[in-house]
């Protein structure tokens, strides 16, 4: 009955909208895997036409067979193999989806490798440019969003906080907005000690307690660089003061986000913890779309509420600076933090080097203008610079 009302409701939403084209980029992970179940359970509404993934071969030709009409793109491979995939390489990304023309493009590519695809969409001149991918925002935000503007492309951040501002200021304004609440699950580490923070191996960092996340953004959130990300991202989409924006750890992650005005009322946007959400609401964005997840059983619910510690996660502190400092600040946060994780992941440094890395290369100078080509140089500079330092902490180490 429920299965019924549902598709009735997803049958009548669709009737009411043209079937548009969409492509995915990153299709083959986990923003990627959560958009194509919302695609499928509105297949009415919707058109792939495109698919990206960056090594995952496998998992891109069986998109492949299901959508038979749509191309497939592999960003990780130079040469084309065989005819299924149609285009390789950073290059044959960018081409394939000039090529594709899609209505809407969701790129939910990990890391600052969605940066120039996201350009490459709204170049393409898609109407919508669903972005799960905060880097776009945190290291070129300004520029994108003003090419956005330009091309009549409407940005809809998928990240789940963000979703949740975005509705929250779309129902009740900005007018008396006073302050912004960008909730965080505290990451699993939130109640470690000092001495048990400097123990943490990857794969103890590699089980998060509430979603289930690629092994960047599940490292970046047990240091809380991830929601130092977001301060930035936020900053910089919603076009607010670095100060009005506070982050509150829940670690049951039902309360998305919130916004308080000046009269004093706060209101939040809540649901199970969900990707297919924000997902869902920035694909069907102005409409709602019936429902694809449970309802909340408040009966069952215990929602808390927590400072964050910002000397035990001091990831978080750096990115208020940076989103302060505006100029290269965020890219060099971004660069160093990426650089930094991906040394962790390798065993190659501990996880309280990570904070070191970072706050060491933001004492760099990265004043500057902001323009894409300025951002490639500082995203280079710091990883250059966080290697070094790292190398340098290496050998302390042994
Ligand atoms: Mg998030």
């Amino acid at each position: 009955m429920r299965l019924a009302v549902f598709l009735f409701l997803a049958y009548t939403l669709c009737m009411a909208t043209k079937k548009r084209t969409i492509a995915v980029l990153g299709a083959t992970g986990s923003i990627g895997r959560s958009a194509l179940d919302v695609i499928r359970r509105n297949s009415g509404c919707f058109e792939p036409i495109l698919f990206s993934a960056h090594t995952d071969r496998r998992g891109l030709l069986v998109l492949g067979e299901e959508f038979r009409t749509a191309k497939l793109a592999l960003s990780g491979q130079d040469a084309l193999s065989d005819g299924r995939i149609h285009y390789t390489g950073e290059e044959g990304l960018y081409q394939a989806i000039a090529s594709a023309g899609a209505d809407i493009v969701i790129n939910g590519i990990a890391g600052s490798a969605g940066l120039a695809p996201s350009f490459a969409a709204v170049d393409a001149g898609c109407s919508r440019l669903c972005l799960a991918n905060k880097e776009t925002i945190v290291m070129a935000g300004t520029i994108l969003l003003e090419k956005a503007r330009e091309k009549n492309c409407r940005v809809v951040p998928v990240d789940s906080e963000h979703s949740a501002v975005f509705q929250l200021l779309e129902a009740h304004g900005r007018d008396s907005l006073d302050r912004i609440l960008l909730t965080a699950s505290g990451g699993p580490f939130r109640r470690f000690s000092h001495e048990q923070l400097a123990r943490v191996m990857p794969k103890d960092a590699l089980t998060h307690p509430t979603w289930n996340m690629g092994a960047k953004i599940t490292i970046d959130s047990a240091t809380m660089a991830n929601k130092g990300l977001e301060v930035i991202e936020a900053v910089r989409l919603f076009d607010v003061d670095t100060d009005k924006i506070e982050v509150v750890v829940h670690p049951q992650s039902v309360v998305h986000s919130m916004v308080s005005f000046k009269d004093g009322s706060v209101y939040a946007q809540m649901s199970n913890p969900d990707m297919r959400l924000p997902i869902q609401s920035a694909l069907f964005y102005p409409e709602k779309a019936p429902i694809t997840i449970n309802n909340l059983d408040f009966s069952a619910l215990t929602l808390t509420f927590e400072s964050p510690d910002v000397e035990k996660f001091p990831l978080l502190p750096l990115a208020y600076q940076a989103a302060r400092l505006e100029g290269l600040y965020s890219t060099a946060y971004n660069a160093a933090n990426e650089e930094a994780v991906s040394l962790f992941l390798a065993g190659r440094i501990g996880f309280l080097d990570i904070n070191v890395i970072v706050r060491e290369v933001l004492q760099k100078d990265w004043s500057g203008g902001l323009t894409l080509e300025a951002i490639w140089n500082a995203d280079r500079k710091a990883r250059n610079v966080a290697a070094t330092i790292a190398t340098q902490l290496f050998t302390r180490g042994i």
